[in-house]
């Protein structure tokens, strides 16, 4: 397979990138820690936004348990991982990862420095409801730092699929991605289009929304969905603080 000569950003590692020959979607992995693509463009972000990123309460939503959240974990003491758990209650760590659900998190209010998540909003059943509890959740000046597919034909949002109690209603032939704790995997609800920003917005009025499209072969961030989103709670103007 093609090697790809860099740096990978999330391990530092300078043995290069092995192509799928794809998209580079879920391939392109860095020789030396198996990083994704949109891994690498996460961890630039987050050193370019939020540089103080180890001294903060920083709280990961459904981590892969891959390098980069490995990393996260070992350099930031108040990193906080959560997992969705349907049989165990929201907020106990009984099961390793705290379990959080984004649509109705138990963090205290204006607790958190950070949300960070990695494809995980394409697959939540209320997304104003998720971008409202992380703003509820954060404290001023606060940031989530998240990526997900944006669809570049779509000019707005589609939703695919409806979760109800006791079942779901598919709008579009059900799309499945992994999920580190659930075999079954994780149904995405939404493909979101260009309007993504506008729909944050509109949501969270106090959310200052940054889109980055990164672009860095020698760091291996490359191909589709490169997009990183970054969500700043306001306090007193657009980026203050
Ligand atoms: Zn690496």
């Amino acid at each position: 397979m093609p090697l790809i000569a860099g740096q990978c950003p999330v391990c530092g590692a300078q043995e290069g990138f092995v192509s799928d020959g794809g998209g580079h979607r879920d391939g392109l992995l860095c020789c030396a820690c198996g990083s994704l693509p949109r891994e690498r463009a996460f961890l630039r972000a987050l050193e370019l936004l939020c540089p103080g990123w180890r001294g903060l309460d920083l709280h990961e939503c459904a981590p892969a348990g891959r390098a980069l959240s490995r990393r996260l974990a070992a350099e930031c003491p108040g990193y906080v991982p959560s997992q969705l758990f349907r049989d165990i209650p929201r907020g106990s760590t009984a099961a390793g990862p705290r379990c959080e659900d984004l649509e109705a998190l138990t963090f205290p209010d204006a607790s958190l420095d950070l949300h960070c998540h990695l494809d995980v909003m394409e697959h939540v059943n209320r997304p104003d409801r998720a971008m409202a509890e992380m703003a509820r959740t954060l404290r001023p000046g606060g940031l989530v730092l998240f990526t997900t597919p944006v669809h570049a034909h779509l000019a707005t949002s589609r939703r695919r699929a409806i979760l109800f109690p006791d079942g779901v209603e598919h709008l579009a032939p059900p799309e499945i991605h992994g999920n580190p704790v659930d075999p079954a995997g994780a149904l995405v609800t939404f493909h979101y289009g260009q309007d993504l920003p506008d729909l944050i917005r509109a949501w969270v009025p106090a959310f200052e929304v940054l889109r980055l499209e990164l672009l860095d072969a020698r760091a291996g961030i490359l191909g589709a969905h490169r997009d990183v989103f970054a969500l700043r709670l306001q306090e007193g103007g657009p980026w203050a603080g």
